[in-house]
C-alpha cells in the first residue's frame, strides 16, 4: 500500500471555511462557515462538529480548513456547533482518513465507522471514573474511635485487608453503604481518588506478572530479527507451523515495547477473542490489557478508546475493528492469524485489517508482525521478495509435529453421518485410548439438501439461487443465504409422493449418527446454532479443557486458534469443497482451513492423527498438501496465480450492482462498463494509456440472493495507482448516473468474487 498525505492539523486562526466529512454515503467533503465562537484552540482538522445537513443536524469531522469555497460565501451555512476542544487524535485521523482514499468510501461515514458510537453520538470523549477508597488511619486507632458504630468497624477491617484500596462496587458488594463511607471520609479515617474506570494504571511495580518462557532457539531468532527493527517500520511474518508458540513471541514482543514505554496493538480473528487468550495476556503482564470485542456495550468501547488514546491501556487486543484504536505512544502491531477471512469485512466499508495494520504501522515508524501457520498468499508473496522479513518456526515446544493428513477415500462407500467404517473405527480407538476425537464438518444444520426420491424434487429457496438445509433442531428448511424458513414438508410439491430424504450431513446429523454410535460418550456441538449464547461456547470449551475423553462435533468456529490439548484424533468429514470451486481464492482458503483443523491435533503430549475424507484422494492438489504440507501447496499456487495474472501478482477492485429487477441491474452495470471502457480509450488516445483491464459484467456467482439480481465488473491493474485512478472514476461515474434502484459498490482488493 502506498503511503499518502496526512490531513492538515495546521491551526488557521479565522478560516473562512470548514471543509466537514459528514456521515452520508458521498465521497466529497461539505463546505460550511465557522460558527461565532471558535473553540478554544482555535479552528483546526480533527474537531467533530454538529451540522446542518438537509433537515437534520448530523455530528461530522472537520477534515480541512481553507480560507476559500468553491461556494458563494454567503450560501455556506454555519455549523451549530464544536463539539470538541481538542481535535480527534492525529494518528487516528490520518487512519481514517487513508481508508477512506485507498478504499474510494466516503470520508464521513469511514470517521463514524472509525470511532466508538457515544463519539458519533457526540458525547465528549473522555475517561468516565470510578471512586476507590482508601483507609487512611492507623487501623487499630481506627477502630478504637468507631466502638459505637460496628458497621464501621467492619469496613475499617475490610480497607485495611487492601493495601490498594477498594473501588466503591466493590465495597457495596460487601453490604456496605456509601453513606457508612462519607461518615468514615467525615473522619478523615479514608481517603477518597478518583480513576478512570477502563485501564486504571497499575501500582507501581515489575512489568511481568508471570516470568516469560526460555525461548527455543527458532524463537529467540524470530524475537531478535525483530528487536532489529523496533524504532522504524520492519514488517515481519511470522510463518510458524501450529502450536510451535508464535504467542510466547508476541509476549516477548509486547514485554519489549512496554518496557519501552510504548503500547501494544493485537488483532486476532473475531473467533479467536476468547476468554482463554485474553487470560493468556492477562496472566502474563501486570499493565492492564484492553480488549475491544462486540461483547462490549458503546460506553465500555468509549472507556477503552479513551484509554488507549491516552496511553494509560499499553495493550490493547481486538478484532478487526480495532485497527482503528488512537495511540498515545504506538510501539507495535501484531496481526495474529493473519490469513483469517474476518480481517475484511465484507460490506459498508471494505478495508481489509491487516493491510491496514501494514500502511499504519509504515505511517508511523514501528514495526508489524503478521503470524500465521498458514500464512496468506499476499503475505508469503512479500516474504519472499524480501519486503517482509520471513520469520520460520517450524518446531513445537511440545514433542510432537504437527499431524500428517491422511487422505481416506470416500468413493462407493457407505455413509454414516457422513462418516465411513474404517474412520468410524478410527475414532473408536482414540476414544478407547482416552482421547479426544474433533470431528470437522463446515456445514451447519442436519442436512444440506432435502431431496424427492421419486421425482429429484429438490427443497430451494424462493428468493435465492440456492438450496434449503434441513434443520431438526428445531424441525424446519433454512436458507443460510437469507435466513428464510419454511415447514419441512410432508410430501413432495411436485409428485406427491412421501418419500423425502435428507442427503449429506450436517453437524446435527454428524451427532446424532455418533450419539447413537458412541452412547456412553459426551458429545459437544459447537455451530452458530449450538452457540447462540455468548457463553455456550466458552462453557463448551471449558468442559473439552477438562479432559474427560469426548466428541466434539463442529464447524470452523472449533478449527481455529483454540488450544484443545487433549484431542488426538481430526477427521473432516469432507475436504472437497474448496477443491473445485470458481473463486481464485477458494483452494487457498480450504487448504487454510484444513491445516487450521489438523493442527487442532496432538498439541499436547500425545501424538495426533488426522483423517481427511474426499471424493477426490488423486487430487494433486490435496495429495500435495498432505504429503508436502501447506507451505508447498502455497508456492504452487503462487506460481499458478502468477500465470493467470491474478493476485497478488495483479490487483483487482470489484464493482458490484443488484437490484430486484433484473433488467435494472444489468442495465446499469453494462452502462458503466461501457463507460469506463470508453474513458480508458479515451485515455490511450490521449497517450495516457491505463494499464487496467475491465472484465464484464458477468452475473455473480451466486445470481439471485435475497431476491435480488447481482452483476458484478472486474477491473485489474498490475499497479496500484493505476488502478486506483480508473476505479476513482468509475466510482465518480456511478455517484452522478447510477439510476436509484440499483444498489452499487466498489471493493478494493475484493477477498472473494462473489
Ligand atoms: P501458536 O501460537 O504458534 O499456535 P502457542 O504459543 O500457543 O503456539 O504455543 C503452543 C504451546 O507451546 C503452548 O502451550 C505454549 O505455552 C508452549 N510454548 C511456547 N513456547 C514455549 C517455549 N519456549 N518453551 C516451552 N513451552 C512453550
Ligand atoms: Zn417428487
Ligand atoms: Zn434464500
Amino acid at each position: 500500500m502506498a503511503d499518502t498525505e496526512a490531513p492538515t492539523t495546521v491551526a488557521h486562526a479565522e478560516p473562512q471555511v470548514l471543509r466537514v466529512a459528514v456521515p452520508t454515503p458521498l465521497r466529497r467533503l461539505f463546505d460550511y462557515r465557522p460558527g461565532p465562537v471558535p473553540p478554544a484552540g482555535g479552528w483546526r482538522a480533527g474537531l467533530r462538529v454538529k451540522v446542518p445537513f438537509g433537515r437534520r443536524e448530523l455530528v461530522g469531522v472537520v477534515a480541512e480548513c481553507a480560507a476559500t469555497s468553491d461556494l458563494d460565501a454567503a450560501q455556506l451555512k454555519p455549523i451549530v456547533a464544536c463539539l470538541d476542544d481538542e481535535p480527534l487524535p492525529a494518528d487516528w485521523l490520518w487512519l481514517c482518513a487513508f481508508t477512506a482514499r485507498y478504499y474510494q468510501h466516503s470520508p464521513g461515514d469511514t470517521f463514524q465507522h472509525a470511532m466508538p458510537g457515544p463519539l458519533r453520538q457526540g458525547r465528549p470523549l473522555e475517561a468516565r471514573t470510578r471512586e476507590r477508597w482508601h483507609l487512611e488511619a492507623e487501623p487499630t486507632q481506627a477502630l478504637a474511635r468507631l466502638t459505637r458504630a460496628p458497621k464501621q468497624q467492619a469496613l475499617v477491617e475490610l480497607l485495611a485487608q487492601h493495601r490498594h484500596g477498594l473501588v466503591t462496587s466493590a465495597i457495596t458488594a460487601q453490604g456496605f453503604t456509601r453513606a457508612q463511607l462519607q461518615s468514615l471520609l467525615d473522619k478523615a479515617l479514608v481517603t477518597r481518588s478518583e480513576e478512570p474506570l477502563a485501564a486504571a494504571p497499575a501500582a507501581a511495580g515489575p512489568l511481568l506478572a508471570e516470568p516469560s518462557l526460555s525461548l527455543n532457539r527458532e524463537q529467540a531468532q524470530a524475537l531478535a530479527t525483530i528487536h532489529e527493527g523496533l524504532e522504524r517500520f520492519h514488517p515481519c511474518l511470522l510463518h510458524g507451523v501450529t502450536g510451535s508458540g508464535k504467542t510466547e513471541v508476541y509476549l516477548q514482543l509486547i514485554e519489549s515495547a512496554l518496557s519501552q514505554g510504548r503500547q501494544a496493538l493485537v488483532l486476532v480473528p473475531e473467533i479467536g477473542l476468547t476468554p482463554q487468550t485474553l487470560s493468556r495476556f492477562r496472566k502474563r503482564f501486570r499493565a492492564p490489557v484492553v480488549a475491544l470485542h462486540s461483547g462490549l456495550t458503546d460506553l465500555e468501547r468509549l472507556d477503552a478508546w479513551e484509554a488507549a488514546r491516552s496511553g494509560r491501556a499499553p495493550i490493547v487486543i481486538g478484532t478487526r475493528s480495532a485497527i482503528f484504536t488512537p495511540l498515545a505512544h504506538p510501539g507495535v502491531i501484531i496481526v495474529d492469524e493473519e490469513h483469517d477471512g474476518s480481517f475484511k469485512q465484507q460490506d459498508g466499508l471494505r478495508y481489509h485489517a491487516r493491510d491496514l495494520a501494514i500502511a499504519r504501522a509504515h505511517h508511523e515508524g514501528i514495526p508489524v508482525l503478521l503470524g500465521s501457520a498458514t500464512p496468506s498468499l499476499e503475505s508469503l508473496a512479500h516474504a519472499r521478495s524480501g519486503r517482509y522479513r520471513h520469520l520460520r518456526l517450524t518446531q513445537r515446544p511440545s514433542r510432537h509435529a504437527p499431524a500428517k493428513l491422511e487422505l481416506v477415500d470416500l468413493r462407493g462407500r457407505m455413509r454414516q453421518g457422513g462418516l465411513i467404517p474404517p474412520v468410524i473405527d478410527g475414532i473408536r480407538q482414540a476414544l478407547n485410548a482416552g482421547g479426544q476425537v474433533l470431528v470437522f464438518i463446515n456445514r451447519r444444520g442436519f442436512a444440506p439438501t432435502l431431496a424427492c426420491h421419486q421425482c429429484g424434487w429438490i427443497a430451494e429457496c424462493r428468493h435465492c439461487d440456492a438450496r434449503m438445509t434441513l434443520h431438526r433442531q428445531p424441525p424446519r428448511l433454512v436458507c443460510h443465504h437469507c435466513e428464510h424458513q419454511t415447514l419441512q414438508p410432508d410430501a413432495c410439491p411436485t409428485c406427491d409422493s412421501a418419500d423425502l430424504r435428507p442427503m449429506g450431513a450436517g453437524t446435527e446429523r454428524t451427532e446424532e449418527t455418533l450419539s447413537t454410535l458412541f452412547p456412553e460418550v459426551p458429545i459437544h456441538r459447537v455451530d452458530r446454532d449450538s452457540t447462540r449464547r455468548k457463553e455456550a461456547f466458552d462453557q463448551v470449551l471449558g468442559e473439552i479443557r477438562r479432559g474427560e475423553p469426548s466428541l466434539l462435533v463442529g464447524t470452523q468456529m472449533l478449527a481455529k486458534g483454540h488450544h484443545l490439548p487433549h484431542v488426538t484424533l481430526v477427521v473432516v468429514v469432507n475436504a472437497d469443497a474448496g477443491l473445485y470451486a470458481s473463486d481464485f481464492r477458494a483452494l487457498e482458503h480450504s487448504a487454510q482451513l484444513l491445516v487450521q483443523v489438523a493442527g487442532r491435533a496432538g498439541r499436547a503430549d500425545r501424538a495426533g492423527r488426522v483423517l481427511v475424507q474426499t471424493l477426490h484422494p488423486d487430487d494433486p492438489n490435496l495429495r500435495l498438501l498432505a504429503d508436502n504440507g501447506y507451505d508447498a501447496l502455497a508456492y504452487q499456487l503462487l506460481e499458478e496465480r502468477r500465470l493467470a495474472m491474478l493476485p497478488p501478482f495483479r490487483r483487482l477492485a470489484l464493482a458490484r450492482f443488484e437490484a430486484p429487477r433484473e433488467g435494472d441491474a444489468t442495465t446499469e452495470a453494462e452502462a458503466a462498463g461501457d463507460a469506463l471502457r470508453a474513458w480508458l480509450g479515451e485515455r490511450r488516445e490521449r497517450g495516457q494509456a491505463l494499464d487496467v483491464h475491465c472484465l464484464g459484467p458477468v452475473p455473480a456467482p451466486m445470481e439471485r440472493r435475497q431476491n435480488r439480481y447481482h452483476l458484478q465488473l472486474l477491473l485489474s491493474a498490475d499497479k496500484r495507482s493505476e488502478l486506483h485512478e480508473a476505479s476513482a472514476w468509475l466510482v465518480a461515474y456511478l455517484e452522478q448516473h447510477a439510476s436509484r434502484r440499483v444498489r452499487w459498490s466498489l471493493d478494493v482488493d475484493p477477498v472473494t468474487l462473489v
